[in-house]
């Protein structure tokens, strides 16, 4: 049984929450805040066994001051799932951003960190099209051991800097191993925290539990978890329940497509019809990565890159966050050349999010006209 108090609510009323469920025998009550960019939310978790909850009546909390509602959850996202239909993301705030529902992020930056000389020219284009969000690959899961396996904690310190000099404030950086949380940790202290970084899960880690555990037992930085691609979207879900479980609710999720030759020509089947139903069915700011979904240049009859395509797919569906690759140079990049973007396409890229976006914003107004008055 959750309990969910009204945003901001004052350390007394939770105090005697708390109080309450306390009277019942064969319960624990867990606390959980959730720091979204403009509210506080807190939850009041009851568990037991389920016979000693079920008898708990939700009167007991529902008719105390600061009490939103009490849901009884049989659902298994009981800390990432979206309890209360319409209820608003929070979200969370990291190294000044924002991450929620209401703006659109675009991390666009290097599959893999290759010379410090294609971070700056990155980096330079960003900052000059007022981008302060980036993706830079240090330790790189490849399907071959004999492929680029990344620099590693070798590039941390001038990929930090150089982010730092160009007013970038999350970099996303995909962890493969416990012990590159304390790398990544270390190398940003001793850039005097010239960044920050959000930990990319990717997707052929979806499910290594013991990663998903560690990072939700730090709480520094945010988790990008990247659904696995040969798994359904429920284990992923559950996946993510493991981070928020252990601690740390400050996760976005993103699709990047699934593995299956139903795509071809595509690298993956793009998946983003699913930002509706993970947006339905969790509170988690949804991220799409149209680059490893795509994988390719190739350009519509129309004039527009299928990534930009896929992009506007994820866009006009809500999501709230483009994880992109761009490379100055892409024929010479180690890793997946491809489907990287030329920097002189940022703005353009900019401009088709913005519009979309615009287009996804006047739908939910019309949507939220024509919904009936809720009795
Ligand atoms: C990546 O984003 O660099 C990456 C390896 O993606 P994925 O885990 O989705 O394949
Ligand atoms: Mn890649």
């Amino acid at each position: 049984m959750i309990v969910t108090l009204e945003p901001d609510v004052s350390e007394e009323k939770i105090a005697a929450l708390m109080q309450v469920g306390s009277r019942y025998p064969g319960v624990t009550l867990k606390r959980y805040s959730f720091q979204g960019d403009r509210h506080t939310v807190v939850e009041i978790h009851l568990l037991g066994a389920s016979q000693v909850i079920r008898s708990i009546p939700e009167s007991a909390f529902l008719e105390m001051p600061g009490v939103r509602g009490v849901v009884r959850v049989s659902t298994r996202y009981r800390l990432i799932g979206r309890h209360h239909s319409q209820a608003e993301t929070p979200g969370f705030q990291y190294n000044g951003v924002s991450f929620n529902e209401k703006s659109v992020h675009i991390f666009a930056g290097l599959c893999a960190v290759d010379t410090p000389e294609h971070v700056e020219a990155v980096a330079a284009t960003l900052q000059e099209h007022g981008l302060c969000t980036t993706r830079m690959g240090a330790y790189k899961p490849r399907t071959s051991p004999y492929d680029f396996q990344g620099l590693e904690k070798k590039c941390l310190p001038w990929v930090f800097e150089i982010a730092g000099k160009y007013g970038i404030r999350v970099v996303a950086m995909e962890v493969t191993h416990t012990r590159h949380i304390e790398e990544i940790r270390t190398a940003l202290e001793q850039s005097g925290n010239a960044t920050g970084v959000m930990l990319q899960v990717g997707t052929r880690n979806a499910q290594n539990f013991e990663l998903l555990k560690e990072l939700g037992q730090q709480k520094v930085f945010p988790v990008l978890f990247k659904r696995g691609m040969g798994i359904t979207l429920e284990e992923s879900l559950n996946a993510c329940e493991y981070v928020a479980s252990e601690g740390n609710p400050n996760i976005v999720f993103c699709l990047r497509g699934v593995k299956s030759h139903l795509g071809d020509p595509h690298r993956n089947l793009v998946d983003f019809a699913h930002v509706p139903v993970v947006r339905a069915q969790t509170r988690l700011p949804v991220c799409i990565d149209p680059s490893h979904a795509v994988g390719r240049p190739d350009v519509a009859p129309d004039g527009i890159p299928d990534i930009f395509h896929v992009v506007g797919q994820g866009v006009i569906a809500g999501a709230s966050m483009v994880l992109i690759d761009v490379h100055p140079d892409p024929k010479t990049a180690l890793c997946d050349g491809a489907q990287a973007l030329l920097p002189s396409q940022l703005r353009r890229l900019i401009d088709y999010v913005a519009l979309v976006r615009k287009a996804y914003q006047q739908a939910v107004v019309t949507a939220a006209a024509n919904r009936a008055p809720e009795q």
